[in-house]
């Protein structure tokens, strides 16, 4: 169960090892793992603006800052601007024809800041062509920008040219970076000019620390401080560029941008959450959430809990699928989980090594025989095969038990999901043989399951008693089944489910 503020008392425990609450957790389908966001591939869809919806490119982005070049949000309250209509009365008075003349001026509807404020005169048109304010340290910041971007133009060409000598005599005079030209002119008996990106850059004027700073204004010590006047550390870090000091110099700011971001199982590559492009639209072309597939365990009751007692505890199981499921519980075999995480390591290991292997002999073959073209890519590069991101590896988990679980001996039954059940009065029977140590009560897709717990006797007061178990439950694979195969394939599958029970309290 998870509760939108306040403590997660029911985790399921993800591939990776770490403990989430279910609506934290994806399911992949297709490697039938559970994933939470560590162990998924996060990547950009797209980059569009909130405000007006426009999808932008990634490199128009990047040139803008990651800001939209209409949207404004208010410097005094972050909210966003409204663009506002002023009308100018006729332009000719004397002329009660002439059209009424309209201005714009951009207005927070939240605290009433306004364009006008700061005295940004009203613009012509509703779109755009609002004064930015020049950045006062443009020529420092370009300075700087420029001296990085050619040491890292000169440690590129200097890498290229290191390439080249190991790789044989032959000279290639169709070099477009003017590293093989200055050999050509050598040979020529041509001075020997270097070319403006190779010269070594000069790096800008370190900025200087000084210890005496200008004198505060007289009027600090003699007037009252006005704090409706001063910015706030948030206002003056929304511009960076000039923070600043009284509310009379904040200036609109650019709406920075937003992304959709799809989710990739790192294992089988295939999307557990994919959104759809449109910005205007919420939902999902692919949402493989985990409380869709896997049961959801609920905490309902628990005796007060005393060291070396055992207790009852009910918890309530739930089946969100279409294909009705039995779930079994088993022992929380934290053993068995380290040493499959060991098995993992160990088959990792030798993949690995193969790996290395053969690339070793494929090498020698292979790399005499990229064609050096300088500007373009080696053709050979294009056509490698796509690289496997990042596989996650099955992790240990740590969570400590205190609390021991009476494993049931029988299985139960849950009945499919039905929408229409709720509504539905007439008093529904289930031919469950159910065995009624284990179910206390059952109503439509839901059991109520009875366990015994026992905090273990070293326990002392207040201490915090948490127990687990492993739920095995059949999942219906709903893939588009083979075309020899048409039934709905079954798996069973294990999830390791840590419940916080509460608290040691004293005896009665
Ligand atoms: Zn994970
Ligand atoms: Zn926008
Ligand atoms: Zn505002
Ligand atoms: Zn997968």
């Amino acid at each position: 169960m998870s509760y939108i503020t306040g403590p997660d008392v029911v985790k399921y425990a993800c591939t990776c090892g770490l403990l989430k609450p279910i609506p934290q957790l994806y399911f992949c389908k297709h490697c039938l793992q559970i994933r939470c966001r560590f162990c998924v591939c996060h990547e950009v869809d797209s980059i569009f603006c909130g405000k007006c919806s426009e999808n932008i490119p990634s490199a128009e982005a990047r040139v803008k800052k990651n800001r939209c070049a209409n949207c404004f949000i208010c410097p005094s309250c972050q909210q966003e601007l409204s663009t506002r209509i002023a009308s100018k009365g006729p332009a000719n008075p004397d002329d009660a024809k002439s059209p009424i003349k309209k201005t714009y001026y951009l207005s927070c509807y939240f605290c009433r800041w306004s364009s006008r404020d700061v005295g940004i005169p009203d613009q012509p048109s509703a779109t755009g062509g609002w004064p930015e304010r020049e950045n006062v340290h443009i020529n420092r910041l370009q300075e700087v920008l420029d001296t990085y971007k050619q040491i890292m133009h000169s440690e590129k060409q200097q890498k290229e040219s290191d390439k080249r000598k190991q790789r044989g005599k032959f000279v290639s005079y169709t070099d477009k970076t003017g590293v093989t030209a200055s050999a050509l002119r050598k040979r020529i008996g041509l001075p020997d000019i270097p070319h403006a990106m190779l010269k070594k850059p000069k790096p800008p004027e370190p900025a200087v620390a000084k210890a005496e700073v200008d004198e505060l204004p007289e009027s600090i010590f003699t007037e009252p401080i006005k704090l409706m006047e001063v910015t706030t550390i948030e206002q003056r870090l929304m511009q960076p560029e000039c923070q600043p000091l009284t509310v009379d110099k904040l200036f609109p700011v650019h709406k920075q941008l937003s992304i959709k971001q799809s989710l990739r199982c790192r294992t089988c590559e295939h999307n557990v959450s994919k959104p759809e492009y449109n910005p205007n639209s919420v939902k999902f072309k692919i949402q493989l959430l985990a409380y869709c597939y896997i049961p959801e365990v609920r905490f309902v009751t628990v005796e007060p809990l005393r060291a070396g007692q055992t207790v009852e505890l009910i918890i309530k199981f739930t089946n969100p699928t279409q294909y009705q499921t039995t779930i079994t519980i088993l022992d929380l075999d934290l053993d068995e989980q380290a040493q499959y995480v060991e098995e993992q390591k160990l088959i990792d290991l030798t993949q690995n090594l193969e790996q290395a292997l053969s690339l070793q002999e494929k090498q020698p073959m292979s790399l005499p025989s990229l064609p050096y073209s300088s500007g373009s890519q080696p053709s050979s590069l294009l056509s490698l095969p796509r690289l496997p991101s990042v596989i996650v590896k099955p992790r240990k988990i740590f969570t400590e038990t205190n609390c021991d679980v009476a494993i049931p001996e029988s299985s139960f039954i849950l009945p499919p999901r039905d929408d229409a059940a709720e509504y539905d009065d007439s008093s529904e029977v289930h031919n469950f043989e159910d065995d009624p140590k284990l179910i206390k009560w059952r109503k439509s897709n839901k059991a109520f399951v009875k366990l015994a717990v026992t905090p273990r006797a070293d326990l002392k007061l207040g201490d915090e008693v948490v127990c687990g178990f492993t739920m095995q439950h059949i999942y219906t694979n709903v893939l588009p089944p083979a075309v020899e195969n048409k039934q709905p394939q079954k798996y069973d599958h294990k999830v390791r489910v840590f419940l916080t029970l509460g608290k040691v309290v004293g005896s009665e």
